[in-house]
């Protein structure tokens, strides 16, 4: 085979990562339910342990069902290594911990699943990580917020709960003035719609849970280094450049190079924070993988559909979905999503808060519940439980007022789909 080939993507979904078992020649990837592997001897134990050797030790740090999965998103992702954990949430956790301390600062887009908006006002804000929440769509917003002690920047490129796209080039270019790296959520897009690290993102992290396990069976979340950022260029990010007391003074920037970042999460704060991925979950989240091209495909195809049967609907006062003409967001759409902007969407409905309730109840194809991404259609009302937890002006500002529905639209036959909320609009 030649070596230099760049396999197509759905190639690589099926593919990366996943060799047949060494040692028993199983085809598909084994779920190793297990904690611990025995160790050679001593000197083994102890060469793993000091990071001299690369090999499994207990499934808190490294599982080789996760492996799989790690080395599959990394991938697909085009970054150089992935770190897998217990949920989306767990991963932002994990990317921040290394590149912030008590005291420091961040800043985020406000356009961002509710419960994000709300880690890091909140419990990330116990922690003395500041946060400053700005509108995405003027990248200026980003650049008045930034100070000394900011250490990154984060964001959806396309957003929760719908059609809003940011301009991700912009904002890397800005990241790379102030030298911090940009951190893209890539949960509703998927590597197989964009790939952030192609425009500048230095991290991706992803919660599992959604389009990339698929079918809506188990929670996980990764965080991807894409291996670009230089972390030896600054003195801002000691936990990666100077030595490291858990491992005898060794430095990560200086021993693993462009590996360093994905090494610290995994060694050091996967070890401390504990928010492992089970190794069941990541052979479902495996096999998920392996269809996600055909899925997205689908997904895409009927939400477009679904969003202009909407937004022609007389009951309807608008829909926020960047494929369609209407939206502020399509040229972004066009440039970034060129295989389509998702398939998790906002609308408004006309008698509001009471018209929302209304047709969530009277839906019966759609599942009303909290999530996205499943093969099934689903349906919420985004400000009664989502982004419950924000205040009335802030749901408004993060896409989420009284009378929004969020919609992720399913992969099945569009007509019922169709059919389904017309007669709940009736
Ligand atoms: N990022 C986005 C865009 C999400 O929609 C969610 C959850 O809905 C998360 C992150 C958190 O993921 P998890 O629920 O797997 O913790």
């Amino acid at each position: 085979m030649n070596k230099k080939k760049q396999f197509g993507f759905a190639t690589r979904a099926v593919h990366a990562g996943s060799a047949p078992d060494a040692s028993t020649g199983a085809r598909n990837t084994p779920i190793y339910q297990t904690t611990s592997y025995v160790f050679d001897n001593t000197e083994h134990a102890a060469s793993l342990f000091n990071l001299q050797n690369f090999g499994f030790i207990y499934s808190r740090l490294t599982n080789p069902t996760v492996s799989v999965l790690e080395e599959k998103v990394a991938n697909l992702e085009l970054g150089r290594g992935g770190v897998a954990c217990s949920s989306g949430h767990a991963a932002q956790q994990l990317a921040f911990t290394p590149l912030i301390k008590n005291g420091e600062h961040f800043i985020a887009s406000r356009n961002l699943y509710g419960g994000s908006l709300n880690q890091f006002t909140k419990t990330f804000n116990n922690f003395g990580w500041d946060c400053s929440i700005v509108d995405p769509t003027k990248i200026e917003n980003f650049s008045k917020e930034i100070r000394p002690s900011t250490k990154f920047i984060f964001l959806e490129a396309l957003a929760n709960p719908g059609g809003i796209i940011v301009d991700i080039e912009k904002v890397s270019k800005l990241c790379k003035e102030a030298n911090i790296p940009l951190i893209v959520d890539n949960t509703l897009a998927t590597p197989f719609l964009l790939r952030p690290i192609e425009w500048g993102a230095d991290i991706v992290t992803n919660s599992l849970t959604k389009f990339l396990c698929g079918h809506g069976t188990s929670m996980g979340g990764i965080v991807v280094d894409s291996g670009k950022f230089d972390w030896s260029n600054s003195s801002s990010f000691p936990a990666i450049t100077e030595p490291s007391e858990s491992y005898h003074g060794l430095k990560f920037a200086e021993t693993f190079g462009d590996f360093a970042y994905a090494m610290k999460m995994k060694v050091d704060v996967l070890r401390d924070l504990g928010c492992s991925l089970s190794p069941h979950n990541a052979f479902n989240i495996i096999t998920g993988i392996e269809t996600l091209h055909l899925r997205m495909q689908e997904h895409v195809r009927n939400a477009q559909k679904v969003a202009e049967f909407l937004e022609n609907h007389k009951k309807i006062c608008w829909v926020s979905y960047a494929g369609l003409k209407s939206s502020p967001y399509n040229s972004l759409a066009k440039k970034y999503l060129p295989k389509g902007p998702g398939a998790v969407f906002t609308l408004g409905l006309k008698g509001g808060y009471k018209s929302c309730v209304s047709l969530v109840e009277k839906v019966k194809l759609f599942s009303h519940v909290a999530n996205l991404g499943d093969t099934r259609s689903l349906i919420i009302h985004p400000a009664s439980t989502t982004h419950n937890q924000l205040s009335d002006e802030d749901k408004k500002l993060s896409g989420a007022g009284p009378d929004t529905i969020r919609l992720s639209v399913g992969i099945e036959t569009i007509e019922d789909l169709i059919e389904d909320l017309d007669q709940a609009l009736k």
